[in-house]
Parts: C-alpha cells; sequence; structure tokens
C-alpha cells in the first residue's frame, strides 16, 4: 500500500510517514500543496492524506482538483481546526474522511485501514494485467502455470506499473515512488530493475511487455499472444 502525505509541518508530515511505514505501509511526502498536487497526479497511491492548510494549494483544492480529473483514490483531510464548516467544505469537494489535529496514533492507523477498505479493488490481493497475475502477498509474479518471485524492488516497480496500466511511467517517477528518498537511487537502477523484470516476464512466456517510450519511460503492453 502506498501512501502520500501532504503536509507542510515537517515533523509532524515526518512523524505520520513512520507511524505508517512501521505498520507496514509505503509513504511518499510533500511540504507544500503545489508539489503534493504533482504527486497526486502522477501517482499510484492507494490513499492520500492531505493537510488542509497548505503553502502554494490547500488540501481542499487538491481533493476538488482530482475529483474533476477524475481520480477516486480515497483521500483523507488532517485540520487542527474544527469548525463543521470546514469538515463539510471538505466532504463536499470529495474528501472520503476528516480527522482533527492532534491524533493518536491508533486513530490515523484506523482511519487510513478504512480509507483503503473503501476502495474496493484496491483491497484485492492480486493485480492483473493481460495474462499476469501479481500477488501482492506473496511477491510471485504468474503467467498460468508459471511463476517468478519478484525481489522486493522488482515487485514495487511491476506493481507500479500494473496499477496504471495506460499511463506512461518516467524513470523519475519510478525511482519516486518505488525508491522514495533513497539518494543512492539513480535511473540507472530503474533500467537495471526493469531489465531484471522483462526476463522474468520473458521466463513466464507471457504475451505483456514492458515497452519503453523513448524520451518518455515505460508502459505496459499486453501484445495478447504467448511469444
Ligand atoms: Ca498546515
Amino acid at each position: 500500500m502506498n501512501i502520500l502525505v501532504v503536509e507542510d509541518e515537517r515533523n509532524l508530515a515526518d512523524a505520520i510517514c513512520k507511524i505508517l511505514e512501521d505498520a507496514g505501509y509505503h509513504t511518499e511526502v510533500a511540504y507544500d500543496g503545489a508539489t503534493g498536487y504533482r504527486f497526486a497526479t502522477s501517482g499510484a497511491y492507494d490513499a492520500m492524506i492531505l493537510d488542509i492548510m497548505l503553502p502554494g494549494k490547500d488540501g481542499m483544492e487538491i481533493v476538488r482538483d482530482l475529483r474533476h480529473g477524475g481520480d477516486s483514490t480515497p483521500v483523507m483531510l488532517l485540520t487542527a481546526r474544527t469548525a463543521t464548516s470546514d469538515k463539510v467544505g471538505g466532504l463536499d469537494a470529495g474528501a472520503d474522511d476528516y480527522m482533527t489535529k492532534p491524533f493518536e496514533n491508533e486513530e490515523l492507523l484506523a482511519r487510513v485501514r478504512a480509507l483503503t477498505r473503501r476502495s474496493g479493488d484496491l483491497m484485492l490481493d492480486e493485480a492483473k494485467f493481460g495474462d499476469l497475475v501479481l500477488d501482492l502477498t506473496t511477491h510471485d509474479l504468474a503467467c498460468g502455470e508459471r511463476s517468478a518471485h519478484l525481489s522486493s524492488k522488482e515487485f514495487e516497480v511491476m506493481r507500479t506499473l500494473m496499477m496504471s496500466p495506460t499511463r506512461v511511467l518516467s524513470k523519475q517517477d519510478l525511482l519516486t515512488r518505488v525508491w522514495g528518498s533513497d539518494a543512492e537511487a539513480t535511473e540507472n537502477s530503474v533500467e537495471a530493475y526493469i531489465s531484471f523484470l522483462r526476463k522474468k516476464i520473458h521466463y513466464l512466456h507471457s504475451g505483456v511487455q514492458i515497452t519503453t517510450l523513448r524520451m518518455l519511460g515505460y508502459r505496459l503492453e499486453d501484445l495478447g499472444h504467448v511469444r
């Protein structure tokens, strides 16, 4: 599960990420609204936690624009304010839930569990594309009778590609989503893992391929026949 956290109070943002990471979620963080919105629109997230009062673009504007763009990713708004008008405004803008700061760790986790449960297909234990099935629990990638185990980074790259199969993902997108703030990772790391995955997909005799779009990035394509 990949969760986007947008909060300009860095200590709080980092604390939220730590709580979520400790509970087994993968997180990405943005400290202002404009960056948060850019991440939100380029990302494959299972849920987003957005502060309302943000520099650049506030949380309510972010969720409103996402919904206008057809993005239905579950969103929880955070705010220190308790005014009912804010709550109603946030829910009207298209947020799924609302949490007032400060909060207990347990409340955050319970709400995130509820939030991610709401989004039907995201709770499935597998992702599918063409003839490929990725088991989200065991990290096995299967095609018919054949299967291959994916390392944790291979799994994250494959899962990211499968979650947005029609979108071209740049190397930078994959770096951000899979490696996050790991400063050691470079675009070469992305290329290496794409190459590992291609070998495994080839071994599986799948009709799916990871296509390189020059200067743009990668996308899954279903060629619809077994090679
Ligand atoms: Ca704030």
